[in-house]
């Protein structure tokens, strides 16, 4: 892209991130700045907000592009303001997770923002659509929907990894492992108690691998069952997700499709999706094929659990 190409719209988010990360969505914007590119900083007063200042962007036809300096949620939003729009994303990883610019490969370094956006290689992005709300990555039922339910109600600004423990821990001891069911494009491929994942990237938090198999521009959706229904089923489970084995499992079920819904008989199973809490069941989720154009690193690959440690610990 070259400077006369139009004017780039910079959305950041001032509450995401630490202050390292932060710095890097600083440094880039003086890069541009530097280059030549016309820079226009519109920092996010809320997650709507993001979103309408990128649909404001998405036809405006003297912008174009597009980054995203933020979390997830941020990333989330703005990529749901430009869809169906061809103008490119380019994102600043500026989150605790950051699991969809994890998954496109990028790491949090202003160096490799930069080979990026020089790199200009561009990959289409399918969105998930749950109930009408969008989401970029993961949508999670039960277990984590409660966690991320507990760790949202004593957030206070930016979260860190020590906000999830005592949140987990509670979950962990006091879930009830309700039954839900689960049905892809019609059929239905679940009933019982478990663990529900659908989503379009293959790293989870921390790097976990649930959905192995999932593409984020193949026009499908990943869907992946734990069957549990005891902590010591979750145990196991956990343990055999770090080792990879999970998938050839007989307790696990995966599945491709285009249309899933997921809904039950009990009431007040919490659900999440990108990591901020997510609507209540029951919960019908479409594929909205590739909803957004993506600048991403070319031939990177998402990070493992020991590079995200390794990252973690800085
Ligand atoms: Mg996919």
């Amino acid at each position: 892209m070259k400077p006369d190409d139009g004017y780039i719209a910079y959305i950041i988010n001032p509450k995401s991130g630490a202050t390292s990360s932060k710095l890097v969505g600083r440094w880039f914007e003086e890069y541009l700045v530097k280059k030549g590119y016309k820079v226009k900083v519109s920092l996010t007063t809320s997650l709507a907000n993001a979103c309408e200042v990128a649909t404001d962007a998405a036809v405006d036809y003297n912008c174009a592009m597009v980054v995203a300096a933020g979390g997830d949620g941020t990333v989330r939003e703005v990529a749901h303001g430009l869809e169906g729009s061809d103008k490119p994303l380019l994102i600043v990883p500026c989150g605790t997770e950051n699991l969809l610019a994890n998954e496109l490969g990028f790491d949090e370094k202003l160096k490799t923002i930069i080979k990026t956006f020089e790199g200009w290689f561009i990959r289409p992005l399918d969105l998930g659509s749950a109930n009408g709300k969008c989401f970029t990555s993961i949508a999670g039922f039960g277990f984590d929907g409660q966690v991320v339910r507990r760790v949202s109600e004593q957030r206070r600004g930016h979260i860190d990894y020590f906000d999830y423990f005592w949140p987990l821990w509670r979950t962990f001891w006091d879930y009830k492992f309700e039954a839900m069911k689960v049905t892809v494009d019609g059929s239905e491929i679940f009933q019982g108690r478990g663990l529900v994942f659908v989503g379009n990237i293959s790293r989870y938090a921390v790097g976990l691998q649930i959905l192995h198999y999932a593409d984020f521009s193949d026009g499908l959706l990943d869907i992946c069952v734990y069957k549990c229904a005891s902590r010591i089923h979750l145990v196991k489970h956990s343990i055999f997700t770090v080792l990879k084995r999970d998938v050839n499992c007989s307790d696990v079920i995966y599945r491709q499709g285009k249309e899933i819904s997921v809904s039950s008989d009990s009431i007040g199973i919490d659900t999440e999706i990108d990591g901020d809490p997510g609507p209540a069941l029951p919960v019908q989720i479409k594929v909205i094929p590739r909803a957004v154009n993506c600048v991403v690193p070319e031939g990177a690959r998402p990070a493992g659990i020991r590079t995200r440690i390794i990252r973690a610990l800085g």
